[in-house]
């Protein structure tokens, strides 16, 4: 009960106010999904209607959720990061790992209720009788890191491990562990991992050290793993070499390890220690020390990467996806303090400078929702069975990782800097987005090893690039309701961009410049995406504006001490930061 006398309690209300109208609001109780226009108009073009109909109210639940207590959840679980304990009061080596109950309920509503883990494996989650499509769990991923990025890492790592099991294991192998990670039911379930770098290299795998030896009918693991994230998991995929098998890569084999053995006792191996991380604090990474540890073999001995590949594609797919979130939450964020903080008697959207930085926030996090959810759809044809899609998921993957986790790091920058000094400070999501933001280009590969993949082997050996090429065509082909000269301006860019790759794949020493010839592919790909996506009945016709903002900043020639903003720029920037609805006449003006 307030013991204080009312008219003390409103003055305090009204002194607080006054002291809060000079800081800018954060987007806490906003519905992520209801605010996010881009979305919601791509849903309806990369899903079926019916499973659009039947999953949007849990977009939306999820949207509000996000913006809610999942948020506060996540602040908090950033806050107290997870503790390692080596030994029990007895002294018995039992390590373990405690988390913070806001960690714990945030597990509840991933791995219990929303079912991230096995959405993709069975039916029963979400209301659906058959597994959800990719576009539609990635675009929940997508809801569900604007709140929280630490958790998405062992949610999205016991989904692949099934994948993995699904796959590869034998029957045996898959009746023991798929009735447990598949489970909703904390009591049953098992979570899965991912442990491959060892401290000779994380690029360089061919280098692991790790030994599988076969003692007494069961394999015994030795060795040392580097970096394992979510390390306390109940069963994690590895790479070990077996007693006698060649060096490099070949002679790699993959295993599921055990946290418990079927007798509930320990596998002999130890969590050394926590990484004292930059950021992703609230999920524990660790070292782990395999001393004979028990594990399975799966799949056959001498395919252990190639069948791990598959793994690390599909985070890698994840990733851009968490980063495409990351810097969607940045723009709800930044839009938030621009339309609200004053300065020099204005509101500071309308200041040019910051309208300009504004924009530079946008327009990546724009060119990853498209690219990611175009990568989903392609992994929904291809599981169909689509050979071509197979292809340009092929090439996606590594595309969207390597260039939306790179995006997301000035991106994040920028919006702690539209927030001021506040958005430095750990009370505010921004600082946590920034430095979140950075893990994005280490780990399933860092730029360089993405940028390497796609032009070397996407390109170069899979050839994965020309169909991507045709499928493009084609959108700006149905793209008719938008201007022809533009769109033929978008066709030169294509074409430049596939040759830059191709010549880059041929000549070794064009390797130095696989980087730009991957930032390319992306950005011709997103550009056309944007405008094949604004011609869509029902579509916001402003999206071909961003299509003209990357063809013209990040694939044409630019005089960098040219002074001229063409009109129709200044013009296209009101339009994009504007609330009210656009007419396509005014968009099709902007783009002959
Ligand atoms: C917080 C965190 C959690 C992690 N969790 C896991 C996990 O759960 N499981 C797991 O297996 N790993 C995990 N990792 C490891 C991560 O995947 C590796 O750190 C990453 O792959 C890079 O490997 P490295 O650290 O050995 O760097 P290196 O491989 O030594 O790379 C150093 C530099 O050399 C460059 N380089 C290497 N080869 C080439 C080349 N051919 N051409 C050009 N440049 C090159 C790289 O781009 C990089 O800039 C985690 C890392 C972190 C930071």
């Amino acid at each position: 009960m307030d013991a204080r006398s009312p008219q003390a309690s409103r003055n305090e209300t009204a002194a607080f106010r006054r002291g809060a109208d000079h800081i800018a609001p954060d987007c806490a109780g906003q519905n992520f999904y209801a605010v996010d226009r881009g979305l919601r108009d791509l849903l309806p073009l990369y899903l079926s209607p019916a499973d659009f109909a039947r999953l949007r109210p849990h977009f939306d639940r999820l949207g509000a959720l996000a913006g809610g207590r999942l948020d506060e959840l996540a602040r908090i679980a950033d806050q107290h990061p997870p503790v390692l304990h080596q030994r029990d009061r007895f002294g018995r080596d039992e390590d373990w790992i405690d988390y913070h109950s806001a960690y714990r309920e945030m597990e509840g509503i991933a791995f219990g209720d929303f079912q991230f883990h096995a959405m993709s494996h069975r039916g029963g989650t979400l209301g659906m009788d058959r597994p959800l499509p990719a576009v539609a769990k990635y675009a929940l991923q997508y809801l569900f890191v604007q709140a929280e990025f630490g958790l998405m890492c062992p949610i999205s790592v016991t989904d692949t491990s099934i994948h993995l099991i699904r796959k590869f294991a034998s029957h045996e192998l898959k009746e023991y562990l798929l009735p447990k990670m598949l489970s909703a039911d904390p009591a049953v379930q098992w979570k899965g991992t991912q442990f491959m770098t060892e401290r000779s290299g994380g690029s360089d795998v061919g280098t692991i050290e790790t030994m599988a030896r076969f003692e007494s009918g069961a394999w015994r693991l030795y060795g040392d793993k580097w970096f394992c994230s979510h390390a306390d998991a109940d069963v994690a995929l590895l790479l070990a070499r077996p007693e006698g098998a060649p060096a490099g890569t070949k002679g790699l084999a993959l295993f599921a390890l055990p946290r418990r053995l079927e007798d509930g006792s320990r596998n002999a191996y130890r969590i050394v220690r926590l990484k004292d991380k930059l950021g992703t604090r609230s999920m524990a990474s660790g070292e782990i020390l395999l001393d004979g540890a028990f594990a399975w073999l799966v799949g056959k001995a001498d395919r252990g990467l190639k069948q791990m590949m598959e793994q690390v594609n599909l985070s890698r797919l994840s990733h851009g996806v968490r980063a495409a979130s990351m810097m969607r939450r940045c723009v709800n964020e930044a839009m938030v303090v621009a339309r609200s903080r004053e300065a020099f008697g204005r509101t500071i959207i309308d200041y040019p400078l910051l309208r300009r930085q504004l924009m530079k926030i946008r327009l990546p996090t724009e060119q990853a929702l498209s690219m990611f959810l175009f990568t989903a759809s392609a992994m929904d044809r291809a599981n169909a069975g689509d050979a071509d899609a197979e292809s340009i998921l092929r090439i996606l993957t590594p595309l969207l990782k390597f260039r939306a986790c790179r995006d997301n790091i000035p991106v994040a920058t920028g919006a702690m800097e539209v927030r001021g000094g506040n958005g430095y400070i750990e009370e505010w999501v921004n600082a946590r987005l920034v430095r979140d933001a950075h893990i994005g280009v280490l780990w399933e590969g860092t730029s360089n090893i993405n940028a390497l993949d796609i032009i070397t082997r996407a390109v170069g050996k899979s050839r994965a690039h020309l169909p991507l090429a045709a499928v493009l065509a084609r959108l700006l082909d149905e793209a008719s309701t938008i201007p022809s000269p533009f769109r033929d301006g978008l066709r030169l860019a294509l074409d430049r961009a596939m040759h830059l790759a191709e010549r880059v794949a041929a000549e070794d020493c064009l390797e130095h410049q696989a980087r730009k010839a991957a930032s390319a592919l992306y950005h011709v790909t997103s550009a056309v995406l944007m405008t094949w996506e604004a011609s869509r009945p029902g579509t916001d016709a402003r999206r071909a504006l961003y299509g003209r903002l990357v063809l013209e900043h990040r694939l044409g020639a630019h005089n960098p001490l040219a002074l001229d903003e063409p009109a129709w720029e200044r013009k296209a920037v009101e339009l994009l930061l504007s609330e009210l609805d656009v007419s396509s006449a005014e968009v099709t003006e902007l783009l002959s």
